[in-house]
């Protein structure tokens, strides 16, 4: 068992497994940070059937093109 912070496990945010997650590069130009959004089968909740799990904080208008 580790406790590495990769693909594996659950997601903090939503507890859907990590694996049904997306990750993309935010779009604001050259900006690094990684947006995540859930992919979960059937929706990730009622109210939120793709949840934006990790956004960025600087370019929250900066969603990326799943
Ligand atoms: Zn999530
Ligand atoms: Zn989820």
């Amino acid at each position: 068992m580790t406790t590495n912070s990769g693909a594996k496990g659950e997601c903090q945010e939503c507890n859907h497994w990590n694996n049904v997650h997306k990750s993309r590069v935010c779009r604001a130009p050259g900006c690094r940070v990684m947006w995540k959004r859930c992919q979960a089968p059937g929706g990730c909740t009622e109210e939120e059937f793709y949840k934006i799990c990790k956004s960025c904080s600087d370019h929250p208008g900066a969603e990326p093109e799943w």
